[in-house]
């Protein structure tokens, strides 16, 4: 992978915006690789105004590449609400590629990859609806809080400018897959509770750690009145897909 970004595609460019994505796309089209299977390149996908698509040729998965020059902690802009809420639940979302690039260098510090499956619809906060003399006065846009997403389903490709080598961004893809075989509407349960373990601080853990945060899922989940049975059966869900063991009964430990 290059991490120097091809400056000069962005001649004749004035906008901070346009000249990113002049820069970032062709970047995206030669550097970046599908996590998903074996496949080395990726081909770019007919665009819009604000992101770049790419498909990858051996398993069909989507990824959609998004840049910014602000490091890539708190939330990433996205465009239709309802939109990308209907895309979660129809399993339509794409994998998202985010890019951390240092300015003046124009060079790649951070990229991560959020697996499609794996973004929760309590990742995706409501913005403000635009004025009602707005043009669009009905549309309301997100914002992807990245912070939100669990650290499993964050995987690094480049770290403040040092390349992770492929092989173990593909095994930490497959480690967190399972997440897929379950129906859209279940993941943001599972996804949930998995950021909330992976909040604790010990790999081992019992089911009363857990409960700690029935608070904040009833937050999430209003509609719930469960929400330690839920607790507990999505600790199960997680031990089935791999990502946690029981040892005994009520105790858990992250794999
Ligand atoms: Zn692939």
């Amino acid at each position: 992978m290059n991490l120097r970004l091809p400056t000069h595609f962005a001649e004749g460019y004035t906008s901070p915006a346009q000249r990113a994505r002049r820069i970032t796309e062709p970047w995206g089209s030669e550097n970046l690789y599908c996590c998903a299977c074996v496949s080395d390149r990726l081909g770019a996908e007919a665009t819009n105004n604000q992101v770049s698509d790419f498909l990858c040729p051996n398993c069909a998965e989507r990824y959609q590449l998004k840049s910014q020059r602000k490091p890539l902690g708190g939330t990433i802009l996205g465009s239709n609400y309802q939109k990308m809420l209907d895309a979660i639940l129809g399993n339509r979302t794409p994998n998202f590629f985010l890019l951390h690039y240092r300015l003046p260098e124009w060079f790649v510090h951070n990229l991560l990859l959020i697996p499609r499956f794996a973004i929760s619809p309590s990742a995706i906060l409501k913005r403000k609806p635009l004025s009602a003399t707005a043009r669009r006065s009905n549309w309301v846009g997100y914002q992807l809080d990245v912070g939100l997403i669990p650290n499993a389903a964050k995987i690094p490709l480049v770290v403040n400018g040092a390349e992770i080598p492929c092989r173990e961004v593909r095994e930490m893809y497959s480690r967190i897959a399972g997440i897929q075989e379950l129906k859209p509407a279940q993941r943001g349960w599972t996804l949930d509770v998995l950021r909330c373990v992976e909040s604790l601080p010990g790999t081992t853990f019992s089911n009363e750690e857990v409960y700690a945060f029935e608070a904040e899922l009833a937050e999430l989940y209003p509609g719930n009145h469960h929400i330690k049975d839920k607790i507990r059966q999505q600790l199960q869900v997680l031990r089935d897909r791999g990502l946690l063991t029981q040892p005994k009964r009520g105790i858990w430990q992250r794999v």
